[in-house]
């Protein structure tokens, strides 16, 4: 296969008053050229850190304790700071964040900002980076008289499709979106997804697509990574995570999705208890105080994370046991 992103045994851990936070805890996972990957999990798993440790903007009490982020071969962390803003974000792998605000600078138009972010990494006329902005802008549906205006004059959806514009600008080689459609209505939110997957299909990036709700991911993705506080417990392709889960917190998730297509609603499970204190992991599996088959080896070792069959990986004693 062709891998394009491959993180390696990632710990970034958040430094606090009383320890850390291990907030990405020995996560591997990778992604191939022209594929989505999906990364799911409850709210403060690891997932934006995650994002932010591959841009490398993560917060400043954030600490990259060990780990390699190869992309197209090159690891990222060891680059230096400056030329991989220069030579790698924006050219060739792009960011669509939490909130739309933390890339569109409220002062600038977007045309300008757009402008600044071509002139900034390509050696193009004016006239070229603008027809190119126009170009772009259109192939997101934001209709060309937008360009002139301010980020806060466009509606939430809009914003997000500028976003999405800014990341297709310099035809990059991966696309990673961290809850991009999260802040929308319901219809808005489907409208951008299904954008992003047809964008992806024409012009062939890859991408790493992040949130909480699992549910988006089944049409999208080619793979599937569930994080779990800080861990990753299941990788692998999309058919089988859906068809055959293997952790038991990927089963439980599976079972909370409200199935569409059956008029008689199936009865939702909410997981029962809460994630751990990532400054205080327990001991051994980290979902072993909320599982449902954790037996007495599941809180004294931690379980391995290991290929079951083909591309599918769990990390679950009761699993691995078999
Ligand atoms: P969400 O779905 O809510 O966006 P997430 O999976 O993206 O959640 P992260 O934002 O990566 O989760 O946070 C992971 C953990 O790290 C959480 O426990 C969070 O409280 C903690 N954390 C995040 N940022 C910091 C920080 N700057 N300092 C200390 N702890 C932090
Ligand atoms: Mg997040």
């Amino acid at each position: 296969t062709d891998t394009l992103l491959e993180v390696n045994s990632l710990k970034t851990y958040y430094a606090t008053k009383t320890g850390y936070v291990k907030a990405v805890d020995d996560v591997s996972l990778f992604l191939d050229r022209s594929k989505v990957l999906g990364v799911a999990g409850e709210s403060g798993c690891g997932k934006s850190t995650l994002v932010t440790t591959i841009f490398r903007v993560m917060p400043r009490n954030a600490r990259v304790v060990s780990g390699e982020i190869k992309f197209k071969g090159q690891d990222l962390l060891k680059m230096d700071l400056k030329t991989f803003r220069k030579e790698i974000v924006w050219k060739d792998m792009a960011y669509i964040p939490q909130a739309s605000m933390d890339v569109l600078d409220p002062v600038y138009k977007v045309k300008d900002q757009m402008l600044e972010t071509i002139l900034a990494h390509e050696d193009v006329s004016r006239a070229e980076a603008m027809e190119r902005i126009y170009r772009t802008l259109e192939s997101v549906g934001v209709p060309q008289e937008k360009a002139d205006m301010f980020p806060h004059e466009l509606s939430g959806g809009q914003r997000q499709r500028v976003v999405i514009a800014m990341a297709l600008l310099l035809n990059p080689s991966m696309i990673v979106s961290d809850e991009a459609t999260t802040a929308l209505d319901v219809i808005t939110q489907a409208k951008i997804l299904e954008l992003m997957k047809s964008l992806q299909e024409s012009r062939k990036f890859s991408m790493m697509f992040v949130t909480h709700d699992l549910s988006l991911l089944a049409n999208v993705s080619d793979s599937i990574a569930i994080m779990y506080a800080g861990k990753l417990v299941e990788f692998g392709d999309v058919e089988k995570v859906f068809s055959n889960p293997l952790h038991p917190y990927t089963q439980l998730l599976i079972k909370a999705i409200p199935d569409l297509r059956v008029r008689k609603q199936k009865k939702l499970v909410a997981i029962p208890g809460f994630p751990p204190d990532l400054e205080n992991p327990p001991k051994g599996c980290r979902f072993a105080p909320r599982c449902p088959l954790a037996m007495p080896v599941c809180s004294e070792r931690e379980p391995e994370f290991a290929r079951v069959e083909g591309f599918h990986y769990v990390a679950c004693h009761a699993v691995n046991r078999k």
